[in-house]
């Protein structure tokens, strides 16, 4: 029933169009293409939705024989076979997760040679029987996913992956390709030597994601913050980021109190339950995952709109990962996070607490400072962000909270002085919390306890609001000039730069906190015009139908940002439909006709009847 293959006299570009809807490659992909095709071993860079798949798929279009595809993540390949027979592309998997009589099936289309591309877990592909089913049918490449796995220095570790070197001498000569979206200089080493690589070609594409907007707000009440954020995505999909399980829960909770339709999913909660709402945000379209970090690996959901952080992650590495799930089509997402001085306490005493003996906690203190350090910049966020990875850029991105609205700066060294006098008058013993009560001269009992209402600062700090102080001491920790105790169950303390600013050596300008949290650009905000917007409601619902049909999430139908085009084309024949982005020969055939049909529902508006 299958068709034999039909794409092996085209070329790249026509299978990319033909196959996929899409009328140009991106960043490397066509030199990936070509470059294995001639048979040689590569390794692949490439940001999240970057679009790593092509990189392997169209060459094993091109090809004759099989493509093998290894991956970790188990629980995707049934979506990224479905989301490949959508396209007519002969494509199975094969894990622990099909039935012995759905394997042996397998097994014999691949013996029949009735296969493009094989999914496999790591595990399996060194299976006996697997090589030797694939042993006598012809293999035209390897692609080895998330090749990060196999370097202990990456952050996923996986056994399996050990073991993968194996496959040279078992495919001599198979071009191999290994794909990941992380890998620092020592990892992507690692890849190399441990997959035992031959000779290859490393192609690295740019970390940045131009499509992301960056905010991050100093956290005054996080759940009303999120809930103003959150009014820009009502009927969106979107993960919310919380430390522990606890929040998790509550945040979840209070958020479907308020009208969202919100998940909660962290370790804790029974793997049934966790399986069922991982489905509900892949399947439906507008539901918020309230999680801990526990939820994200090999969510590969294309339009997720928005990452949210209510805690602070660890590192600049493990922001990027985590706000990398959002935008993955390319379309306006927005990564924004509430911080504040609570977080920094917190983070820095988890540190300070950990096992790991000293030199590894000096690293991961100094992997938090960097975060740190990036919340508070006053300039450009996407510099110094791409800086940090190695990637230096000359303009500002146009596309953050600093770009969109450059925050105010004010001369803070007064104040400064103020709170550093108070932390050295109270003994370095306090939190932020006594200490601000003195320098307003708070009535608290706690103050005349210590007989802190006798001191000199008492109340001379009363010209600024708490949500004030607690901003300038943010910035003191942030920046230095104050430490907080974690053997003193975080008090402050005067650090070795605090002397120069005390003594009026030095001038300090500090961040004024906006008050008004907005995070959306305009800009990035303008996806369907006013008029459009029953005709996009329309064809989601056309789409939503027809994945309910076929029992695929939306997006695998077709992105938004096809709708989107279909939108900006009107295409009225068929023919016409195969200019949308998105739009190969076998989703025309497939759905073409529907979608047209509401398009052709709808009147087209006059140019001049709409407003200019
Ligand atoms: P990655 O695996 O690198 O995260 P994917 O391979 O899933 O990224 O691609 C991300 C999205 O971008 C997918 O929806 C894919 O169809 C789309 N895409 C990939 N290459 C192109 C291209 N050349 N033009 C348009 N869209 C593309
Ligand atoms: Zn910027």
């Amino acid at each position: 029933m299958a068709p034999t293959h039909t794409h092996m006299n085209r070329s790249p570009t026509d299978v990319l169009q033909e196959v996929y809807g899409y009328s140009e490659f991106r960043g490397n992909q066509a030199d990936i293409i070509d470059h294995t095709r001639a048979g040689n071993d590569a390794l692949v860079l490439m940001p999240t939705g970057g679009g790593k798949s092509l990189c392997y798929q169209i060459p094993a279009l091109l090809m004759p024989g099989l493509g093998i595809v290894i991956s970790p993540l188990i629980a995707l390949m049934r979506d990224q076979v479905r989301a490949l027979d959508q396209l007519g592309v002969r494509a199975a998997f094969l894990n622990s997760s099909l039935s012995r009589s759905d394997q042996d099936e397998v097994i014999a289309r691949i013996q029949r040679g009735d296969l493009d591309l094989l999914y496999v877990a790591p595990e399996r592909i060194l299976q006996d029987d697997t090589l030797a089913a694939l042993g006598r049918s012809a293999v035209c490449l390897i692609a080895i996913d998330e090749a990060h796995c196999v370097s202990s220095w990456g952050h996923d570790f996986r056994k399996d992956y050990l073991q993968l070197n194996r496959l040279k001498a078992a495919f001599p000569g198979i071009p191999r390709i290994a794909l990941t979206a992380t890998a620092n200089t020592r990892t992507r080493a690692d890849i190399v030597t441990r997959l035992e690589l031959s000779n290859p070609t490393e192609f690295v594409d740019g970390f940045d994601r131009p499509n992301i907007c960056y905010a991050v707000q100093p956290k005054t009440d996080a759940r009303g913050q999120l809930l103003k954020f959150l009014d820009d995505h009502r009927q969106e999909s979107g993960i919310v980021y919380c430390l522990s399980r606890k929040s998790v829960e509550a945040t979840a909770e209070w958020l479907e109190i308020r009208g969202f339709d919100a998940l909660p999913y962290h370790a804790g909660l029974d793997a049934r339950t966790r399986t069922e709402h991982q489905e509900r945000f892949l399947r439906d379209e507008a539901v918020v995952i309230v999680a801990t970090i526990a939820f994200g690996m090999g969510i590969d959901k294309p339009d997720v709109r928005f990452v949210a952080h209510l805690d602070l992650p660890k590192s600049v590495e493990a922001y990027y990962q985590e706000t990398g799930r959002a935008g993955r089509d390319g379309q306006p997402a927005d990564a924004w996070m509430v911080y504040g001085l609570q977080d920094v306490v917190r983070l820095s005493r988890m540190v300070a607490e950990s096992p790991a003996d000293d030199a590894h906690k000096r690293v991961e203190r100094s992997k938090l400072d960097a975060l740190l350090g990036w919340c508070e910049v006053t300039t450009c966020r996407r510099r110094p962000l791409l800086a940090y990875f190695g990637e230096s850029r000359d303009e500002d991105c146009g596309n953050c909270d600093n770009c969109l609205r450059p925050p105010v700066t004010w001369d803070g060294t007064e104040a400064a002085q103020k709170a550093l006098s108070c932390v050295y008058r109270t003994g370095q013993r306090f939190g932020a919390g006594h200490v601000i009560d003195v320098l307003r001269g708070q009535a608290r009992a706690k103050v005349f306890e210590f007989g802190h209402d006798q001191l000199s600062t008492f109340g001379i700090g009363k010209g600024f609001s708490d949500v004030r102080w607690r901003s300038i001491f943010r910035q003191l920790v942030v920046h230095g000039y104050l430490d907080v105790d974690h053997n003193r169950y975080g008090a402050l303390r005067l650090t070795g730069s605090s002397r120069a600013l005390l003594r009026g050596e030095m001038t300090l300008a500090l961040r004024e906190d906006a008050d008004k949290p907005k995070a959306r650009s305009v800009r990035t905000r303008a996806t369907v015009k006013v008029e459009d917007e029953p005709l996009m409601e329309a064809l989601r619902d056309e789409r939503l139908e027809i994945a309910e049909e076929h029992g695929v999430p939306p997006y695998v139908v077709f992105h938004d940002a096809a709708l989107l085009d279909m939108i900006r084309l009107r295409p009225s024949v068929l023919q016409e439909m195969l200019e949308v982005s998105g739009v190969g020969q076998s989703k025309l055939e497939k759905y073409g006709q529907a979608f047209l049909d509401v398009l052709n529902r709808f009147d087209r508006t006059e140019p001049e009847a709409s407003s200019g």
